[in-house]
């Protein structure tokens, strides 16, 4: 066995109850790394072409990283993996939190699930016994119910992964809860877990996790943990948006260094962006339709980054993490506390509908996590409901009575209590707008906002065309954790890997918008380290202060004993996003039916706003990418030439 990885993963069979373990070779690990890397290696050959997402067929897999638990930092990812039913194709969600070192304690880089059991179950794996138990009990509880009562019967130093009732009823955009409502919310994979009766993982091992060199791993920890410690003073949250606002009129930008962001990370979490976000035009407005102009710093102010920590109870950190973005916010009413609501789930459930009621949202954000479902795609599904309401596509009657105007708070919160319970028009939302724009038909899918069936992420490819392209040319598409040009820059990839060329300190706005080569370059970059992180259990937050500063690549020679260089590691990256690409091919899906909704892509352009005027060139940007992967540049198809070379069969 290697070290940094556990060397096995353990197949269960849910239609027979069966467990089998599998070794692993060295060599699949050089090759794909750990995580989603070794999850596509193993589900490519396995799942069978045109196999029913929520079948027998499906694999369905819980995997940690390679680097998890080796005394690297930020290294607290964990994956959930298998054939999207949102999308059809590949599909991945991570999660930070304490679940992915408990996989590797307990003994294995991944749990993968095949089959269907016939009662709810969850499995057990601890003291020496690993069972599949009974759930009759546990089905039909949220999220926090179900961890709570697999605590009090398991112990509480187990760690759960979970669905709520998105997940069991089979919601499309349903996700996996660990740490009592934080969600691995992408793809749909709560759907899968609902699908095979899996209610719950709970793991309690104590296994050792190998590492070759801990001194090293130890030297390079204690500078990455440095730089995070650098905490100089920032203004008020209810000034960010000046800042914004002073981005958004400068005609040049600075490359941005991820300390800044880093700094405000600390501070406040992701909402530190929400004010910057929504007046610089990367923020998403009234269903991609609007601009600062309709949702300025007199509505976002009441979603200003300082309304979610004045609340704050307690500041939390991910395993391993020194930075610690998250945190427990209290609440009045219904709950008495959630977490700390991201900014994507802020602006899908805010701005997105032009919601400005911060209380709401907390509610909003419980519910959801509660219930295990992505808030980015309910708050773009609720969007998409409320546009067809105004446009008349939707009638009151159609809604159960709810007058779903644009900034109507109650009637959102009702609408999005509907979906999770799968009630009257939530009934049709619950798989996303996609699916339910199919249903309504009378021209709605125009403002259905997805990728190849995911709602996007909370970041306007028309303020950043990186974002638009990864949407649309991403296996797992419309994800924001995936690549952008900000990303590029923020990464510094150039300063290791040296054929990647460095971002000017200073640049025209202008140079942004341009399909030129290089941003080919810079997204293909993105797409492999983004691979190399997701192998190997890294949070993004992390690896955006700079390759020099969160060292992924040390880490991991530090962890395995390997010598590679930062140019094999990003062709690891580069297989591991040809073989997810080629997972999709296998299941009959194109690469160009991915692209994201026109409107999202500036056609036509805004009228007004940060954004106005602005198309993003998807279609160049689409095939320079696919060029540079060696792909096909008309069909998004890896070319035979390109799979020789990363030896993929
Ligand atoms: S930066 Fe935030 S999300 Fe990332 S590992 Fe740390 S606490 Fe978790």
């Amino acid at each position: 066995m290697g070290k940094g990885y556990m060397g096995k993963v353990l197949f269960v069979d849910l239609s027979k109850g069966d467990f089998k373990e599998e070794t692993i070779p060295d060599e699949v690990y050089e090759k794909y790394l750990s995580g989603t890397g070794l999850a596509a290696y193993l589900l490519y050959n396995r799942i069978p072409a045109g196999a029913d997402a929520l079948g027998p067929e499906n694999i369905f897999g819980l995997m940690s990283g390679l680097l998890t638990g080796t005394g690297s930092l930020f290294t607290g990812r964990w994956m959930a993996v298998g054939k999207s039913p949102l999308t059809g194709g590949w599909g991945d969600a991570n999660c930070g939190g304490q679940f992915s070192p408990a996989i590797k304690r307990a003994g294995y880089d991944g749990i993968l699930f095949t089959g269907i059991s016939e009662k709810p179950v969850y499995l057990y794996i601890g003291e020496g016994k690993m069972e599949l138990r009974d759930a009759s009990g546990l089905w039909g509880k949220d999220a926090v119910e179900t961890e709570e009562m697999l605590l009090e019967e398991c112990g509480h130093d187990a760690k759960v992964a979970c669905i709520g009732p998105a997940g069991e009823k089979l919601s499309l955009i349903a996700g996996i809860c660990n740490d009592k409502g934080r969600i691995a919310a992408r793809s749909g994979l709560g759907a899968v877990m609902g699908s095979k009766k899996l209610k719950a993982v709970v793991l309690d091992g104590c296994r050792r996790i190998p590492v070759a060199d801990r001194d090293e791993m130890k030297n390079l920890s204690k500078i990455c943990s440095k730089w995070v410690g650098m905490q100089p003073p920032f203004v008020p949250g209810n000034m960010t948006g000046f800042i914004g606002a002073f981005m958004r009129i400068l005609p040049t930008q600075m490359a941005q260094d991820g300390m800044l962001y880093k700094v405000m990370l600390r501070k406040w979490g992701t909402v530190s962006m929400n004010q910057v976000s929504a007046e610089m035009g990367d923020s998403p407005i009234k269903n991609w339709s609007g601009s600062n102009k309709d949702f300025g710093m007199s509505k976002s102010k009441y979603v200003n980054p300082d309304v979610y920590t004045d609340c704050e109870m307690v500041k939390y950190h991910c395993y391993s993490c020194p930075l610690g973005c998250g945190g427990i916010c209290k609440m009045t009413g219904k709950f008495s506390e959630t977490h700390k609501p991201e900014y994507e789930s802020v602006l899908a459930l805010g701005g997105l509908c032009m919601n400005e009621d911060s209380d709401s949202i907390f509610y909003m954000n419980e519910l959801l996590n509660r219930a295990g479902m992505d808030t980015i795609s309910a708050g773009g599904t609720a969007a998409f409901a409320i546009e067809c309401y105004e446009r008349g596509i939707l009638t009151k009657d159609e809604t159960d009575g709810l007058e779903l105007k644009w900034g109507n708070t109650a009637a959102i919160v009702s609408l999005i209590e509907k979906m999770i319970k799968r009630e009257g028009i939530g009934d049709l939302l619950a798989d996303g707008s996609k699916v339910a724009s199919q249903k309504i038909g009378k021209g709605s899918e125009r403002y259905a906002i997805h990728a190849g069936g995911q709602e996007l992420a909370m970041h306007d490819g028309r303020g950043d065309p990186g974002f638009g392209l990864h949407y649309s040319v991403d296996p797992t598409p419309g994800r924001h954790t995936i690549g952008a040009w900000l990303y590029y820059e923020m990464f510094q990839l150039w300063k290791k890997v040296k054929s990647l060329p460095a971002v000017k300190p200073l640049y025209h706005k202008d140079a942004k918008y341009k399909a030129d080569e290089e941003k080919a370059i810079w997204s293909n970059a993105c797409s492999k380290f983004m691979n190399v992180l997701n192998g190997s259990g890294v949070c993004m937050f992390g690896a955006f202060i700079g390759i020099k500063r969160t060292p992924t690549f040390d880490w991991l020679n530090a962890a395995t004993g390997w010598n590679k260089s930062p140019e094999d590691y990003m062709e690891i990256g580069e297989r591991i996003q040809t073989l997810k690409q080629q997972f999709n091919i296998k299941h009959g899906i194109e690469p160009k039916s991915f692209k994201a909704n026109d409107r999202s892509l500036g056609i036509p352009p805004l009228l007004e706003g940060a954004n106005k005027g602005r198309t993003v060139e998807i279609d160049k940007l689409m095939k320079d990418y696919w060029t540079a992967f060696g792909w096909d540049p008309e069909t998004g198809k890896p070319k035979g030439e390109t799979l020789a070379k990363l030896g993929i069969e």
